[in-house]
């Protein structure tokens, strides 16, 4: 998806990655077969408190092991599933996956799974979060979707009431990639989101001592505060990132300075050591 379309100074720190024509068709004919094939699995990144760095959760982030061509990005391999329209029963099978982990681990964390806008306008994707929790038995308190501004840009108020209704089942929403896209405020006090993550683009920006950078913070952490959301820092990096986004009020942080996204074993051994601190939290 081009999340680079707003023409702003600020951009995703994802890199645009040319995908040519034949390049295109192979990895689509391979993506077809990835889940059949075994092929995909989950990461799991950890999200802590900003203040007390106790863990609150994981975002689980999908990884593609092609046979031949080894390992391929998401940032390369979602907008060409979205292309195609595979994102649907890929995206299932990461909600499905992402909920009967999560299930298992010995702690109230939470598990946020992204979701494409093309999930979110088929009213069949409700049913499908209902039957995951319920397969898995996973609370609904402990599932977050994020969704990204591109889910409100196109026509018609379909996605809108999908969200609703994940919603009204008790899953928590949060609002990913904050201020890279064309954003309206519009939809953020019409949709209950639980959090707002701010793009990486804006705390690299801000340590570097930006000031449009640090404004967008200030900003954001002012609007969540007053509409009752969290913030969530992205790709915090170092300790000074870290005590930048601090500082300026985000409540949660997530980067590789506390931990890159983790095989799901890891993740729920960290999960399960933490669990005491995580129902405190
Ligand atoms: P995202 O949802 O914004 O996820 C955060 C991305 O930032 C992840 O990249 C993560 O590995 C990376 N990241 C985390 N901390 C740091 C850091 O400190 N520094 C840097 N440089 N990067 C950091 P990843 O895993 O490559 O995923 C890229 C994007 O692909 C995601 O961005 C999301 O938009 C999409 N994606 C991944 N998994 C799924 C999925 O299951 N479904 C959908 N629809 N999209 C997905
Ligand atoms: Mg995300
Ligand atoms: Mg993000
Ligand atoms: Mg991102």
């Amino acid at each position: 998806r081009s999340k680079d379309a707003g023409g702003g100074t600020f951009r995703s720190y994802e890199p645009q990655l040319h995908v040519d024509a034949e390049e295109r068709r192979v990895l689509e004919m391979a993506l077809r077969k990835a889940v059949q094939n075994n092929e995909m699995h989950l990461h799991y990144q950890p999200v802590v408190s900003a203040d007390t760095g106790d863990l609150t959760g994981f975002e689980a982030l999908l990884r593609w092991t092609h046979p031949v061509l080894g390992n391929i990005s998401p940032v390369k391999f979602i907008p060409l599933a979205e292309d195609a329209r595979l994102i649907a029963p890929i995206g299932e099978w990461v909600l499905r996956t992402a909920c009967d982990e999560a299930a298992r681990w010995s702690s109230p964390v939470r598990v946020a799974v992204n979701v494409s806008p093309d999930q979110l306008h088929n009213p069949a994707f409700v049913s499908v979060v209902a039957s995951a929790l319920a397969n898995s038995g996973l609370p609904p308190e402990r599932l977050e979707l994020e969704v990204t501004e591109s889910v409100f840009m196109r026509e018609g108020t379909g996605a809108t009431k999908v969200l609703e209704r994940i919603l009204d089942l008790g899953v928590r929403l949060s609002l990913d990639d904050f201020g890279t896209g064309y954003s309206s405020l519009g939809y953020l006090s019409r949709t209950r989101f639980s959090s707002i993550k701010i793009d990486r683009s804006f705390v690299q920006g801000a340590s570097k001592g930006v000031p449009e950078a640090i404004a967008i913070i200030r900003a954001v952490v002012a609007l969540a505060q007053s509409l009752g959301m969290a913030t969530t820092a992205e790709g915090v990096e170092t300790e000074e990132e870290h005590r930048m986004v601090q500082d300026l009020g985000c409540t949660k942080v997530q980067g590789y300075y506390f931990g890159r996204p983790l095989p799901v074993e890891e993740a729920r051994a960290i999960a399960n050591r933490n669990w005491n601190k995580a129902a405190a939290a």
